[in-house]
């Protein structure tokens, strides 16, 4: 069998054939090359109005690089005939195997932006002998096809998130579809401004807006004020991820605080390494946390107060009803207030300020954070997995191609 054949089975369009394999002409380099030509009497297609029309000339012969075989390059070689177009001037032909000005086939971009999902950018390039730069714009082709096919109804519960890409307070605003069946990464914008979330409600469109019920935030005022302006018809929940992320910043002062004034009475350093201990949930220490803990516990710390005050706090998310809940707040926070812990206090605070919209957990049937936690989780993994990536453009398409969940270009062969 020929290659030929193969090629012709894997990726045949119909106006077009291809020339027996060769080696290029370049010694040094191997690489396999097809030479393309137009079926006879076929006429170009205008790449302005995708209408056939008369052809004007050829250019010089174009290589596009295709899917590499036996990790030798492969590459089409083909002279795009410019159209005479009544409509569109003397243009370039639209061939079906590439598009625009590329030269990459979209049959390699969509092999390299698959592999891109499982292997870091730079692994992707490693592997198939080319630059992260054409990884990069492999993924983004992709990423922006999927854009633009993608369907935007039927939304009924987002989540809104705040992540920070870069040191110096650089933050994004992610939104989520959080329905069954349906979880995506829907949006990403700069900043966790108004505008940022006003970017996202001006992609939707009025019905599907109106469609949203369910939308969990946390207490950014920014979010909440563009909630209201833009779907007041959502119940607006904070959730349990958002809140109990509150309490680990309000620990985490604490315990800074009082091992700076430990270290200046001239105590010994207890709280040390004592940071993660705090921050964890019991059931996720490891061993030496919990001995560590269990030290902690033997003095009569703030910051172990404040830890114990956090896990009192749980139980709020176990009530079913939301009046019990709301008594169960009211106690919490009074104890809160009697605790002289100022961080703590200053939570106490906020939380009543914001009493509504953490009861309306309870009318969503506490409509699972997990999900958004788990979202938070996978961006921050993309966006390690792409260090290097300072570009925002890089990172906002890294994120949709990991968590979009985006239709992507259809080929008539899947190569992976
Ligand atoms: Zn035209």
């Amino acid at each position: 069998m020929q290659l030929k054949t193969i090629l012709n089975a894997v990726e045949k369009h119909k106006s077009f054939v291809y020339s027996e394999a060769r080696w290029s002409k370049n010694e040094a380099t191997r690489e396999i090359e097809f030479e393309v030509r137009p079926r006879v009497k076929s006429e170009p297609v205008c790449s302005g109005c995708n209408k056939k029309r008369a052809g004007y000339d050829k250019l010089p012969p174009r290589r596009f690089e295709f899917v590499p075989l036996w990790a030798i390059p492969v590459f089409l070689v083909y002279a795009l005939r410019r159209v005479n177009c009544p409509q569109c001037g003397i243009v370039v032909e639209r061939v079906p195997w590439a598009s625009g000005k590329t030269r990459q086939t979209n049959s390699y971009r969509v092999f390299l932006a698959t592999w891109a999902k499982r292997l870091s950018w730079m692994e992707v390039a490693c592997v198939f002998g080319t630059s992260w730069d054409s990884v990069f714009r492999a993924v983004r082709w992709v990423v922006q096809w999927g854009i633009v096919h993608r369907e935007l109804n039927d939304i009924t519960s987002i989540g809104i998130d705040e992540i920070q890409y870069r040191r110096g307070h650089k933050y994004l605003t992610l939104v989520y579809q959080l329905d069954d069946g349906a979880r995506r990464l829907l949006y990403v914008a700069r900043d966790r401004t108004e505008a940022s979330l006003n970017g996202f409600f001006n992609i939707l469109s009025q019905s599907t807006i109106n469609g949203i019920q369910f939308a969990c935030t946390d207490m950014l005022p920014a979010y909440l004020k563009v909630l209201r302006l833009r779907a007041s018809q959502a119940l607006n929940i904070l959730d349990r991820f958002h809140i109990m992320k509150k309490f680990g910043e309000a620990i985490d002062n604490v315990r800074a605080e009082e091992a700076r004034q430990m270290k200046q009475d001239g105590n010994e350093a207890v709280l040390t390494n004592s940071r993660w201990c705090l921050l964890k949930r019991k059931a996720n220490l490891t061993k030496s946390q919990v001995v560590k803990l269990r030290e902690l516990m033997k003095y009569n710390l703030r910051s172990v107060k404040a830890y114990l005050m956090r896990e009192d706090f749980q139980r709020f998310w176990t009530y079913t009803s939301s009046t019990w809940a709301s008594k169960f707040l009211q106690e919490w926070c009074r104890r809160a207030n009697q605790s002289k812990i100022v961080p703590m206090q200053k939570l106490a605070r906020t939380l009543l300020k914001h009493q509504p919209l953490l009861l309306n957990w309870f009318e969503s049937q506490g409509l699972s954070s997990g999900i958004v936690e788990g979202f938070n989780n996978k961006a921050k993994l993309t966006m390690r997995k792409a260090y290097g990536f300072k570009e925002y453009e890089t990172i906002e398409i890294a994120l949709y191609h990991q968590l979009g969940k985006l239709p992507e270009p259809e080929t008539t062969h899947k190569f992976c």
